[in-house]
């Protein structure tokens, strides 16, 4: 059960906080979530509205 204790902020290296788990706290959450959101970004093609879901009707 106490897990959170030996876990440790991956960016700063600080205790983590059971609130912003895995990180110390929200703003390192918020830092990597940043990092991860734009490699993904780069990554993958930021198209999302050319799906067609319904086929169509003629
Ligand atoms: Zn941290």
């Amino acid at each position: 059960m106490a897990s959170t204790q030996t876990k440790t902020c991956p960016l700063c290296g600080k205790p983590a906080d059971e609130a912003a788990h895995p990180f110390c706290s929200t703003r390192c959450a918020q830092i990597d979530l940043g990092r991860w959101l734009n490699e993904s970004y780069v990554i993958e093609t930021p198209v999302e509205e050319e799906t067609p879901k319904e086929p169509p009707a003629n």
